[in-house]
């Protein structure tokens, strides 16, 4: 198995951060400054081993942009990724990328838009989705301002920088939380599956490979495969930032020696050392996407949120709230920390595949990091083929519900009138969030969590029949799917199952499937309403599969200003320190439309910075 991902908040992040933030750390209890010197904590270097006058962490969507913007601006640029290769989320992605404003795509087809409108849209707290979630009422207004006054530029930049969008209107389609007024999503092209060039095959990689072209062409080079671990700042809680201290992360697949390669190399710093320091001559740009792979972080927001929770493509880039981490360990602050909420429509996303731990993505052997994932999974067609139970055997809502109402696109509010306080009264609050009903269950969890633990798929032979199912290896992973004659071992099976630390008692699935069975003959559901149950389970072998849901976006972090400056607890910038994307706070829109902006923004406002 591959590296590397920092699944909690660790002693050595602590010990590792202390140096840099030792009052904050010591006021957090966590490490002393004294116990930190003891511990050996990284100190300010006196000769660092690289340099530049911007430093980048992350080559996503944030980072990659940033980088560009700096070297535009005259600035030597080092980008440091934790991964072999860049991209982060962002070259796994669907590549919808959505921004409006008055883009020359929404000029061209004559879609009306503008920055204030933008700008009113990101802010109207009169929008609620069905889960009760309001979508822009907890926007930071400065971010949102500056985010609608730069937008229209950052697609001009990134078509400037080789990114081809699909030659069509701008539409909604694959996005939400991009507001209501206008249509604002752009669509880069990638048909050509999965690849050294494209890891996951998304159209992602049309958009994240030309920027890298174009920022290796502009002198950007890259230290990859190094985790930043601290940053220097010239007092723990004063001064500006110095630089960062990183450590080698090599990603090295099962079964190999030799740590995997970036698809391009023009510009690598190739170094081994443990530990590399990196000096910022003008500043730093975290852009480390987000924390919701790190499961003590993500419970600050949303505490239900224990381990048998997934992460979102997790295998290729860590979300570990690393950048986070290191900037609080010397000052900053989270912000809008209400936007993280997981009741947020698409928080978290219904499992397209089951059967695998990695079920938000469908990998495929072809992909260089399948070593990594170890399973294609099963993508279900139809959730009348099989039901879904908690870690007791019961089930708890309607399957065929995706739980991913994409609230707040066009259409949503008919007619929709900005920031009329009427809006909210039209939508009728409709709690079919069925990750609510799943994290809200207390049957069979323990301290010291209480975790609700994981869901699985049931079904029988018939299903995999009708879903042609080819369940030869690769297709799913010991351990996250079991088959068994009869219910009663089924139920047995799954407690070898890492995450599920409750008996799964016999009686309840089988009287589960018993009932079940009755409600097809019935045509209804009268416990939680699935549409007209169809097909019994009856058919050995029974299967139970991994079917347990997954967290994707982060919507809170560092609080930032306009100008993407990371800012401290009292209110006041950390000189020479910047972020964006899903590690910065304030923003509840989703993806590459802000994310880039904002490395658009912190780029060249970084590469301002005094030498
Ligand atoms: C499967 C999938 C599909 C998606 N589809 C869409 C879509 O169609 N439209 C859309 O708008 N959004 C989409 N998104 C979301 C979008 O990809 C992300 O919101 C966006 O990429 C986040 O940008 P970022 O810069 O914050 O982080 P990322 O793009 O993830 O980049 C973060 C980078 O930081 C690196 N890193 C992290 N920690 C460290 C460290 N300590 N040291 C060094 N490097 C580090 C990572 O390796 C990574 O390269 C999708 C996400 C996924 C997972």
């Amino acid at each position: 198995m591959g590296k590397k991902t920092k699944p909690g908040i660790s002693r050595r992040d602590f010990v590792g951060l202390a140096t840099a933030g030792a009052a904050a750390v010591a006021a957090s209890g966590a490490v002393s400054p004294a116990d930190a010197q003891a511990q050996g904590a990284p100190r300010i270097p006196t000769q660092w081993d690289l340099e530049a006058d911007v430093v980048v962490i992350g080559s996503g969507a944030t980072g990659m942009p940033a980088a560009i913007r700096a070297a535009d601006a005259g600035a030597s640029v080092i980008v440091v990724d934790t991964n072999y290769d860049v991209g982060g989320h962002a070259i796994l992605s669907g590549g919808n990328t959505a921004l409006g404003g008055g883009t020359t795509a929404q000029k061209k087809y004559g879609i009306e838009d503008s920055p204030d409108i933008l700008f009113r849209d990101l802010t109207d707290w009169s929008i609620v989705e069905t889960s009760g979630m309001p979508d822009y009422r907890y926007n930071d207004r400065g971010v949102q301002r500056a985010l609608a006054d730069n937008a229209a530029k950052n697609y001009d930049f990134l078509v400037a920088n080789g990114v081809v969008f699909a030659d069509r209107p701008p539409d909604n389609s694959g996005g939400h939380a991009l507001g209501l007024s206008a249509r604002r999503e752009n669509h880069p092209i990638w048909d050509k599956g999965q690849s050294l060039e494209s890891p996951a095959g998304g159209n992602g990689t049309s958009l994240m490979r030309p920027l890298e072209a174009s920022a290796r062409k502009k002198g950007v080079r890259f230290l990859l495969n190094y985790h930043m671990d601290a940053i220097f700042r010239e007092t723990p809680d004063s001064g500006r930032v110095l630089g960062i201290q990183a450590g080698y992360s090599p990603t090295i697949l099962p079964g190999t020696t030799t740590p995997l390669r970036s698809f391009r190399r023009e510009g690598n710093i190739e170094m081994t050392a443990t530990t590399v320091t990196v000096r910022a001559r003008k500043a730093i740009v975290i852009g480390t996407g987000g924390s919701s792979g790190n499961v003590n972080f993500r419970r600050i927001f949303d505490p239900r949120l224990t381990e048998e929770v997934q992460t979102a493509a997790v295998e290729y880039s860590p979300q570990d709230a690393s950048g986070e981490m290191a900037a609080m360990s010397i000052g900053a602050t989270l912000w809008g920390t209400a936007n993280q909420t997981f009741d947020r429509n698409g928080a978290l996303r219904k499992r397209p595949i089951i059967g695998t731990p990695t079920n938000y993505i469908a990998w495929t052997p072809d992909s260089p990091i399948f070593p990594k994932i170890r399973a294609t999974g099963l993508t279900v067609e139809d959730w009348q083929n099989a039901i879904i139970v908690n870690q007791v055997g019961k089930r708890f809502y309607n399957e065929m519900e995706n739980g991913y109402p994409t609230g707040t696109v066009e259409g949503f509010l008919d007619p929709y009138v900005p920031g009329d306080w009427r809006n909210a009264t039209k939508k009728t609050f409709a709690p079919r969030n069925y990750i609510d009903a799943a994290l809200a269950i207390n049957e069979g969890s323990g301290p010291p969590d209480f975790s609700a633990g994981p869901q699985w798929a049931i079904f029988d032979a018939t299903t995999v029949e009708r879903e042609r199912w080819n369940l030869e290896p690769p297709a799913t992973l010991p351990d996250y799917f079991f088959s068994a004659q009869t219910l009663a071992e089924l139920a047995g099976l799954v407690t070898k199952n890492p995450h599920q630390k409750a008996k799964m008692p016999a009686a309840n699935l089988e009287a589960t499937v018993k009932r079940y069975n009755t409600m097809v003959d019935l045509g209804v559901d009268p416990d939680f309403d699935k549409p007209s149950p169809v097909y019994k389970i009856e058919m050995p072998p029974f299967y139970a599969a991994w079917a347990t849901f997954t967290a994707h976006d982060t919507y809170a972090g560092l609080r930032i200003n306009m100008k993407c400056q990371v800012i401290d607890l009292q209110g006041q910038v950390i000189p020479g320190l910047y972020c964006g994307g899903e590690s910065a706070g304030g923003c509840s829109q989703h993806g590459l439309g802000r994310c880039t902006t904002q490395g658009y923004i912190a780029g060249v406002e970084a590469a301002k910075e005094p030498g």
